[in-house]
């Protein structure tokens, strides 16, 4: 098969065609699902891939019919030079879509730059617009900058969904707030269970708000939702709430009802391989790359690892060998 247009399935059958690439696990922001406040131990920075090394693998995975990007961290803006990496990916052969998560808080002044590139979609992260329990949540006092970059990206017209973990006595609130800004904006409000990656390992969160309880809350507050139809692949499950130009929509990340569609694959901050966001990672890329190896000898690990894919979140969590302890800023979400 000609390499250029290559496509590769799972042992399931389903199609790998997107990464999420984790360029930092440094970050502004200290949410507390994500992070511990103190004590982090950051990567030392030759621990980090350099952007020679993503970009060699990006180039690698797009000859394995990897098609789409999500640069996330960290904090992507958090490391230099980001916006330099991002226009030499823009030019990457059949690296077709290109979608970034940020926290929003640096992100502003890059905006002209990332729509002259052709950033494909922003999901900007922002869980509650009440300055206090963006306070309480994220551990520092930034909402308002969060803020102006949401008008900023609207006015700039570049695609943009709006990502909200929903956590009991945090900011259940919010969820009609945030859902109102879909009335007058074509943005995609997210609402996503929580999940067990604060760093700190002891946390796993009881799940009181599931995905149901958040689609009941919104229907108690706006009435019956409209069901929008599915995107292949799509982590959420989308609604219209009747009259408003946005939508919104449900991750189960936590119950993970999407993983018969799984089509992506992460690489973290420090270059390891996850095929599933609960598995413990299951190839160290940047070691591989580091000890020579050719492009070849890559892709035949990346293949075999493909190849022997769990089925899903459940079977990948149950094969760890301690409870999950890492935190989400260095996978990426
Ligand atoms: N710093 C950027 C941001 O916050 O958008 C990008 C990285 S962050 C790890 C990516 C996404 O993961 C964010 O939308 C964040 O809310 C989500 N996230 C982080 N920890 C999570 C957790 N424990 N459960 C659910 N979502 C989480
Ligand atoms: Fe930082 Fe994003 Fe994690 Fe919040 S969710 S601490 S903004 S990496």
């Amino acid at each position: 098969m000609d390499q250029e247009t290559q496509q590769v399935y799972d042992n399931h059958g389903r199609r790998i065609n997107y990464v999420r690439l984790a360029v930092t696990d440094r970050c502004n922001l200290r949410c507390f699902y994500c992070m511990p406040e103190h004590g982090i131990k950051y990567l030392p920075r030759k621990e980090l891939l350099t952007y020679e090394e993503m970009e060699r693998l990006l180039r690698i995975l797009t000859h394995l019919g990897v098609n789409k990007l999500r640069i996330t961290g960290g904090e992507p803006f958090v490391r230099q030079n980001l916006m330099d990496f991002l226009e030499r990916a823009a030019d990457i052969p059949n690296l077709e879509y290109i979608h970034l998560t940020t926290n929003g808080v640096l992100t502003a002044p890059y905006i002209p730059r990332l729509k002259a590139m052709g950033i494909s979609s922003i999901n900007l992260s922002i869980d509650t617009l009440d300055r206090e329990r963006f306070k309480q949540i994220t551990r520092r006092d930034e909402v308002e900058k969060v803020k102006a970059t949401f008008y900023e990206l609207l006015e700039a017209g570049i695609p943009l969904k709006i990502n909200a973990v929903v956590i009991d006595g945090k900011n259940t609130q919010d969820i009609v707030e945030l859902a109102k800004l879909t009335r007058e904006h074509r943005v995609d409000v997210r609402f996503i269970e929580e999940m067990p990656f604060n760093g700190e390992g002891a946390h796993y969160p009881e799940l009181t708000w599931d995905h149901l309880r958040i689609k009941q809350e919104l229907e108690q507050h706006f009435g019956q939702l409209e069901a929008l139809p599915g995107v292949a692949n799509s982590t959420s499950v989308n609604y219209r709430i009747p009259g408003h130009q946005g939508s919104v929509g449900i991750i189960a990340a936590f119950s993970r009802t999407f993983c018969g569609s799984c089509n992506r694959i992460r690489i973290t901050s420090q270059g390891t391989l996850k095929t599933c966001l609960y598995d413990n990672g299951v190839l160290d890329l940047k070691g591989i790359m580091r000890s020579g190896a050719e492009d070849e000898n890559i892709r035949q690990h990346l293949l075999r690892a493909f190849g022997s894919r769990d089925r899903d979140g459940f079977e990948a969590e149950s094969k760890r060998s301690y409870q999950i302890s890492e935190s989400m800023s260095v996978i990426g979400g």
